[in-house]
């Protein structure tokens, strides 16, 4: 079989599935030009990676929708400069669009498998700016606070209390919020002692299971 790279693909992927349904940050645009999503899902997956819908990554966790990771790293407004922490790492390819767009990208998975195999990916790509960890995302990641942006790709029942205390002044959090099968995806803003709250739209996302998050017993 000839190899690809799926330019055409992902190309398509931009136009059809970004652009058409309103995506317009330039650079967050380029951003899913440049990184290979084909490299962030199984084998067998590969030429379905630039479809539009989720696709299963192990563990009972998914690759989410090109446009949810769009419409996510579109609603945190990087120009370039910030410390973003990002809680669930899944396969690694929001990992890598942040990577594009932000100067230093903190990132936690909550299965070890997953943290190990993202790391492996995104290192075999050459990225230098990110730092992966196992653990319990919820409570996020003191030593590196403050964050300018802290996006969550999983479904949470409520804002976790940590990640807002690990947010700086103007900071934005995106995070799904809501039951375990719809949640409302959500940007919060830290403006001196008040959380400015803005819906975006409804998504379904695998639920954020951790200390602030559903308990293992709630869902897993
Ligand atoms: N952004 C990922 C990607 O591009 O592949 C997709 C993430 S997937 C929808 C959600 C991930 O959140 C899963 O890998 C899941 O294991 C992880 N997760 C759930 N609860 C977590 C927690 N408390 N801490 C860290 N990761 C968590």
């Amino acid at each position: 079989m000839p190899h690809t790279d799926y330019e055409v693909e992902r190309n398509a992927m931009v136009d059809a599935q970004l652009i058409a349904r309103g995506i317009t940050d330039r650079r967050v645009l380029d951003a899913f030009r440049r990184v290979l999503r084909h490299e962030f899902v199984p084998d067998s997956l590969k030429k379905q990676a630039y479809e539009d819908h989720p696709l299963p990554i192990g563990e009972g966790q998914t690759i989410s929708q090109p446009y949810m990771v769009a419409i996510m790293t579109e609603s945190l407004g990087l120009k370039g400069s910030e410390k973003v922490l990002e809680i669930g790492t899944g396969s690694g390819y929001q990992t890598a669009i942040l990577a594009e767009l932000a100067k230093e990208v903190y990132s936690i998975e909550r299965f070890a498998d997953l943290a190990d195999a993202a790391k492996k990916t995104l290192d075999g790509l050459g990225y230098k700016n990110v730092t992966v960890k196992t653990g319990d995302g919820t409570l996020g990641w003191q030593e590196q606070a403050p964050y300018d942006g802290i996006i969550v790709t999983a479904g949470a029942p409520e804002i976790p209390e940590s990640l807002i205390k690990q947010l700086k002044e103007s900071g934005r959090l995106v995070i799904p919020v809501g039951g375990t099968f719809s949640q409302v995806l959500t940007v919060f803003t830290k403006k001196k002692d008040k959380i400015i709250s803005n819906e975006i739209c409804g998504c379904v996302f695998v639920p954020l299971v951790g200390k602030e998050g559903w308990r293992v017993s709630q869902r897993n």
